[in-house]
């Protein structure tokens, strides 16, 4: 079987390059190990549509949230896809963490994140009066949406113009091949499937450095070697009592955004995710109870009504990190490889956050390296 492109991956992001792909009138097959899409970081994410406050000025990060939270809410509002604009609070819980809600601010600004302002502590009251802050920046649009309804609008658009999906199949190898790429898969029973692809999206999360080295690249030359760190939340058993998004002020090289308050569109609030690096890359989502009166402890922070009797374990979802741990931040790989003498393979390597919110532009950005 030949194909214009081979996306591998159905997390958020391959569903949006293969959407993205499929408005050209190309043929598409989406590669995915699991037999349903969003069956990994994708659906273990705070489902937060963030603003571009965090990221420096024109890195990827920065612009592609930036235009990619409008992209969202427009795709969401095209599609149906539940989603509340529920607007965010950057907390200082001391004066002396204002200076940097005014970095914060002005980073903002330099990004082109619109409606940003100071908040006193009145607003910050009348917005949620069991949080303590002496200051705060307010992120009106900052939201959540239902990354399943997401998932399902992706694909639905994509089949609809024929994209088609090959749910348990796991690549195994890729190489060039004449004008193309040989691609070896293990299908669904195990049995070995072949195909061949002019254009080969590599969008394998956790895994796409172990795709980008079957190319035949050098991960350490080429900075794209991953490291795993897993983020775990706490739900806060007290629902309805926070209705906006609470964060502390970043904690330095933006390795997470510090645990923070999050709510859900049902109304759930959950606390965290907090980072701790994996370091022999294993898969691990444990979330073990033991750890909620350090999750309460930081929380209480901000929200002092919160103690350890009131939080219990919830998900834990594991970021693609381009930067190990104390490692200063590293930007999304966004590339096409004709420079390696790979042409038509394009990397997405370190999607970490805000790679949802970004899903729509790097699908656009996606479309536009392979022409
Ligand atoms: C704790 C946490 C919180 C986050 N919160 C937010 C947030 O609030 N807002 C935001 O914008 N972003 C957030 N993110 C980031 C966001 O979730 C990710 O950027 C995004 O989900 C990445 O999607 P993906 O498609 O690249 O990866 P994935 O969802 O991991 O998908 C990759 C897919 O590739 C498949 N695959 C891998 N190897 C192979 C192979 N060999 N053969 C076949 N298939 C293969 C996998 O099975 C998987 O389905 C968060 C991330 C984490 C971890």
């Amino acid at each position: 079987m030949e194909v214009d492109s081979a996306v591998i991956g159905a997390g958020i992001i391959g569903l949006a390059c293969a959407e993205r792909l499929s408005r050209a009138g190309r043929s598409i097959v989406v590669l995915e190990r699991h037999d349903r899409p969003i069956q990994e970081t994708s659906s273990r994410s705070s489902q937060v549509v963030h603003a571009g406050l965090y990221y420096p000025t024109g890195t990827w990060k920065a612009r592609l949230c930036v235009s990619g939270n409008r992209a969202l809410y427009g795709w969401c509002e095209a599609h149906g896809v539940p989603h509340a604009r529920l607007g965010k609070l950057v907390v200082a819980t001391t004066p002396d963490e204002e200076p940097e809600l005014h970095r914060l601010l002005a980073q903002g600004q330099a990004n082109g994140v619109p409606n940003l302002s100071l908040a006193d502590t009145a607003f910050v009251r009348a917005k949620e009066p069991d949080v303590r802050a002496t200051a705060a920046l307010w992120s009106p649009d900052t939201g959540v949406l239902d990354v399943h309804a997401l998932a399902e609008s992706l694909v639905a658009e994509a089949s609809s113009r024929g994209a088609t999906f090959a749910w348990r199949h796991r690549l195994t190898a890729l190489e060039r091949s004449g004008d193309a790429w040989a691609l070896r898969l293990d299908g669904p029973d195990g049995q070995p499937v072949t195909l061949r692809a002019r254009h080969v999206v590599n969008a394998a999360g956790l895994d796409s450095d172990t795709i980008a080295a079957l190319a035949g690249i050098d991960l350490d030359t080429a900075g794209y070697r991953l490291h795993y760190a897993k983020g775990r939340y706490f739900r806060l058993k007290a629902k309805g009592r926070v209705r906006h998004l609470v964060y502390p002020v970043p904690a330095a090289h933006l390795a997470g955004l510090g645990v923070h308050v999050t709510v859900g569109l049902d109304g759930d609030v959950r606390l965290g995710p907090d980072v701790t690096y994996l370091p022999d890359r294993r898969i691990d989502y444990a979330v073990p109870e033991s750890l909620g009166p350090d999750f309460a402890r930081a929380a209480a922070r901000f929200l002092p009504f919160v103690t350890p009797e009131l939080v219990e374990p919830d998900q834990a979802g594991i970021r693609p990190k381009l930067s190990g741990s104390g490692e200063p931040f590293r930007d999304f790989v966004i590339a096409e490889e004709s420079a390696r003498g790979l042409p038509g393979l394009v990397n997405l390597v370190g999607l970490e956050s805000p790679g949802l919110t970004c899903a729509l532009e790097i699908a656009r950005e996606v479309e536009a390296l392979l022409g």
